[in-house]
């Protein structure tokens, strides 16, 4: 590598790929955003069977989890065989080639091809615009799938709280007295209004504007759990353990019609 005083864009591109073009761990890399890609399109496929069957260990991947063909085919990634070349032969540099000189087994160790002219873990600048392909392609099925995740879990959890609003409802009724207040209705205990004044470290209540409406109301999950306001949405609060301490959760449930 040599400088001159003011090399141009060309010469400057030039000695920056010289210098950093080929670098084993630069293929590791490029290897483990692959690999992630393929996890995290089967984590958005089938969350039940990738974390929640695993949740104190997320190591349970097919072949180990370095193996990229296979999670391509769990995953349902068609490769075209360019690309399963390309992802076979990353591969190496992911499971040792991007950190150590030599593999564990011996068999690792063979060539590539039956002539012997390839080592086990070569790589040419040509095949970084091959990953760049395959990472795009695969960012966007992910981007895809975790749209379409977030939109079926928001529709199931709209129909559980359709169907749950109307049995809290019913369990509120039993439990409180109910008071209207400028078309609000309180949930409330007998000692609502001194338990509402005297808490005042504020771990029990919350302060609520409704999306719908854009009423203002507190809520205190003891005295004064919840409200059905002008929209008709109950909102209702709960105690709930939130990063290290228990908070006021305020959930909202339609009543439909009010
Ligand atoms: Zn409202």
């Amino acid at each position: 590598m040599f400088f001159t005083p003011h090399p141009s864009d060309d010469e400057r591109r030039e000695i920056f790929e010289e210098a950093f073009a080929y670098n084993p761990r630069h293929v590791m890399l490029a290897g483990y955003a692959i690999e992630n890609l393929l996890k995290g399109l089967l984590v958005a496929a089938h969350p039940e069977r990738w974390v929640f069957e695993h949740r104190d260990k997320l190591l349970s991947w097919p072949s180990g989890g370095h193996d990229l063909v296979q999670l391509a085919k769990e995953a349902s990634v068609s490769l075209n065989d360019n690309e399963e070349r390309l992802v076979d032969r990353i591969e190496v540099y992911v499971l040792w080639a991007g950190r150590y000189p030599v593999a564990l087994k011996a068999q690792a160790m063979r060539p590539r091809d039956p002539m012997g002219v390839e080592g086990p873990a070569t790589w040419s600048s040509d095949y970084d615009h091959q990953v760049d392909e395959l990472y795009h392609r695969l960012h966007e099925m992910l981007r895809e799938a975790a749209i379409a995740r977030a939109e079926g879990d928001r529709i199931a959890e709209e129909s559980s709280r359709a169907k749950r609003g109307p049995e809290l409802l019913d369990e509120l009724k039993h439990a409180y007295q109910l008071f209207e207040v400028d078309g609000i209705v309180f949930f409330r205990t007998g000692e609502a209004e001194a338990g509402l004044r005297s808490d005042s470290e504020g771990h029990n209540r919350a302060a609520v504007g409704c999306g719908g409406c854009g009423a203002h109301f507190v809520l205190h999950v003891r005295d004064q759990p919840a409200v059905i306001c002008r929209c008709g949405t109950l909102h209702h609060a709960e105690l709930e353990y939130n990063t290290n301490r228990m908070m006021p959760n305020v959930r909202t449930y339609p009543l439909g019609g009010g």
